[in-house]
């Protein structure tokens, strides 16, 4: 049996019947793929530790036999786990946000290296401690523009006016556009109002690279009005909620430094992955 070779990052782990798990990765050289590894939940040595979300892997499989077939995932090395992604909450959170919307807009057997290298770069961004929102905002806009549906955030999208002082401004989420105090009229009932706080930040997070996203700061209820605008536009996109959408919403309402230290030591003793991997016993 000829094996071949890949490495990408766990995006989705499923049980698949008494025995076999299903691991959704989103590899470099075959982008978003599922493959079957048989016996995972009981061969605690050939994938012991190593089948976990956001975990970056290489793996050893047979290909599937049709265009639609699973891999067969023959054997997986860790090359990092990101570990305090399924041990802080807010990073959890947000990975798994970030993972969600990554499996929506992709399909099957369609690499595209940049998607890769934007999601490598957010988990390792959180991974680092980096602002959870502040990562997700970015990872969603950067995420938008690499498959085509980029936000216009520089101008009205009526009468062309640049964003600055003197006026408001709308997001409209079924163009993803914007348009100012002048050119509307009434406030429609998902349009989100930006501050030009908030707009300067994402229209310049569109124009910077990988390696200079980090340096772009932005406060909490910037991070939150953009998420919300990205969120909205996004679901008139798809036409569907996302899920870890609620969770990550919880995140923007700012908290206390008191109940930041609260909440991240008493998810560290016991994370949603680990309460989850005991519910399905993995
Ligand atoms: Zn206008």
């Amino acid at each position: 049996m000829t094996l071949s070779r890949t490495y990408g990052i766990v995006l989705k782990i499923a049980a698949y019947g008494e025995s076999d798990k299903l691991v959704t990765l989103y590899s470099y050289d075959l982008g978003r793929v599922t493959g079957i590894a048989k016996g995972a939940k009981r061969s605690r040595q050939r994938f012991v530790n190593k089948l976990e979300e956001f975990s970056l892997l290489q793996i050893l499989y047979r290909p599937p036999r049709g265009p639609a077939g699973l891999l067969l995932i023959s054997e997986a090395e860790l090359l990092c786990a990101h570990l305090s992604l399924r041990k802080v909450f807010q990073r959890y959170v947000a990975a798994m946000y970030i993972s969600e919307l990554l499996l929506r807009f992709t399909r099957d057997n369609d690499p595209d290296p940049r998607l890769y290298s934007l999601l490598q770069w957010a988990l390792i961004s959180l991974d680092k401690a980096d602002s959870p929102q502040k990562i997700a905002a970015l990872y969603h806009l950067q995420l938008l523009a690499a498959v085509g549906y980029r936000p216009e955030l520089q101008r009205c999208s009526n009468c062309r006016h640049p964003v600055g002082p003197g006026r408001t401004f709308l997001f409209i989420p079924g163009s993803g556009s914007l348009l100012c105090s002048s050119c509307h009229h009434q406030k429609g009932p998902h349009y989100n109002r930006l501050s030009i706080q908030a707009l300067k930040f994402l229209a310049s997070a569109q124009l910077v690279t990988l390696e200079r996203l980090n340096r772009l700061q932005l406060s909490g209820q910037t991070a939150a009005e953009a998420m919300d605008a990205l969120y909205h536009y996004t679901f008139h996109l798809l036409q569907q909620d996302i899920h870890s959408w609620q969770a990550m919403r919880t995140l923007n309402i700012t908290p206390t430094r008191k109940s930041i230290m609260s909440s991240s030591l008493s998810h560290e003793r016991t994370s949603p992955a680990e309460a989850r991997s005991r519910k399905l016993d993995i």
